[in-house]
């Protein structure tokens, strides 16, 4: 049996559709990838009695409760007052955590406020989690055989206090055997995957098969099993591997763009980009990995004609011949680029994002790529679907996914 998880959101600013419940998606991802079954995701507004309602039904269901939010030092933020209620506990100040919070307070030089006090209140026969990132610890408690977590609500908080305590408590609980397995693609459409391989996913009892898009990267498929069908899995993927090897860029938890710095710095490669659609959406998306420095050069936004002219050299004939959106263009974008930041790989992307300026020849999600790398470049031509923020997205990937091809195929060759 799987074991059961709730989540419990709090928070008026959710229920008001001011924040985006972004923790919700977070925990029951992880959740899902460590195998544990989220039968209920609920969101609660700053209220005593609705917290402790919620908290309650949590407990009877399921074997872990995970509670986010509601943990500041404000009037508002009632998550420990309303989980104490609900589990007829007290709740007392802490001297560990005081000292702790008082610590934090120190080192940024500000006044300890009484209000702030109010973070150093432990639920009775609870454990506090240390917050590295900000001032409100969360709480661990362990209740007739289940578990409850509370962890604050800023998701940059929540996060590296899910991996370092819920994760580690929660995976030592899990008596049944169940593993997971990810299998991330990209390039190929959803339905296509499945229906290759679904003679082999689907077959098997004991093995849970689900096949989920990760947002513009492409499709994953997801098998949960228990470890005794290890061997099982083994052929599995093998048949998957020789099937849509070519598609499958990760086996657990990377994601693309991942896969791909993570080999440029371990070539010790470097890269230069020269983006008009994507407008620093793929720079950005490289310089969201630390330690980048070794390999990204830097890019340029040419999104003028005159951008392209001037800073990087490209043709006055060759704009107006073949268009700024042409295979011609982006095949210089993607040279030069490389030759004026001294990069080993260029990479230039040009399309058309829409919602206007599509033609019958150049319709809305044309985009070409072209990628410049030992004295070759290569262009592809892409032809997306979608709103502008998806196609613009789609490009960004798909150009870490071709050159995911271009460095796998030189290691092959
Ligand atoms: P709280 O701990 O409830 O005071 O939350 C502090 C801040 O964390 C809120 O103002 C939000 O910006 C953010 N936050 C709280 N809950 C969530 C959530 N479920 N998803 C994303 N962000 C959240
Ligand atoms: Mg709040």
């Amino acid at each position: 049996m799987r074991k059961k998880a709730v989540i419990i959101t709090t928070g008026d600013e959710i229920l008001e559709g001011l924040t985006l419940n972004t923790n919700q998606q977070y925990i029951s991802m992880k959740l899902n990838e460590i195998g544990v079954e989220v039968i209920r995701a609920v969101s609660v507004p700053d209220d005593l009695s609705a917290i402790s309602r919620a908290v309650k039904e949590g407990m009877e269901d399921s074997d872990f409760v995970i509670i986010s939010g509601g943990l500041g030092p404000t009037e508002d933020d009632l998550t420990r007052e309303a989980v104490a209620k609900a589990l007829g506990r007290k709740l007392s100040i802490n001297g560990e955590m005081l000292e702790e919070i008082r610590n934090r307070f120190r080192r940024r030089n500000i006044e300890l406020s009484d209000n702030t006090r109010k973070q150093a209140m432990l639920i009775e026969g609870a454990k506090f989690l240390k917050n590295d990132v900000g001032s409100a610890p969360g709480q661990m408690i362990e209740y007739e055989g289940k578990v409850l977590f509370i962890l604050p609500g800023p998701p940059s908080e929540l996060k590296p206090m899910f991996e370092n305590f819920v994760v580690p408590v929660i995976r030592s609980k899990i008596k049944s055997d169940m593993n997971v397995k990810i299998y991330r693609f990209s390039g190929i459409p959803e339905a296509v995957l499945e229906e290759a391989i679904h003679d082999i996913i689907y077959n098997n009892e004991g093995i849970k098969a689900s096949t989920t898009l990760d947002g513009f990267i492409g499709p994953t498929i997801r098998l949960t099993y228990s470890r005794n069908l290890e061997e099982e899995i083994v052929k599995i993927e093998k048949e998957i591997v020789s099937r849509v090897g070519e598609y499958l860029y990760s086996i657990g938890d990377k994601r693309l763009d991942e896969v791909v710095i993570e080999e440029l710095l371990k070539l010790n490669t470097t890269i230069a980009t020269a983006e008009s659609c994507t407008g620093g959406l793929l720079s950005a998306k490289i310089v969201d990995y630390p330690g980048v420095s070794k390999i990204f050069k830097g890019g340029v936004v040419c999104y003028s004609n005159e951008s392209k002219i001037n800073l990087l050299d490209v043709d006055e004939e060759v704009l107006k011949k073949y268009g700024a959106v042409s295979s011609q263009t982006v095949e210089k974008m993607a040279e030069n680029v490389s030759r004026k930041f001294s990069a080993d790989i260029g990479i230039g992307v040009s399309g058309i994002a829409g919602p206007t300026g599509g033609t019958e020849e150049k319709p809305v999600g044309l985009v070409y790529i072209g990628i410049h790398f030992e004295n070759a470049t290569r262009v592809f031509e892409k032809r997306f679907s979608g709103d502008r923020n998806s196609i613009r997205w789609r490009a960004v990937y798909s150009a870490f996914d071709e050159l995911r091809k271009i460095l796998l195929s030189r290691k092959k060759g």
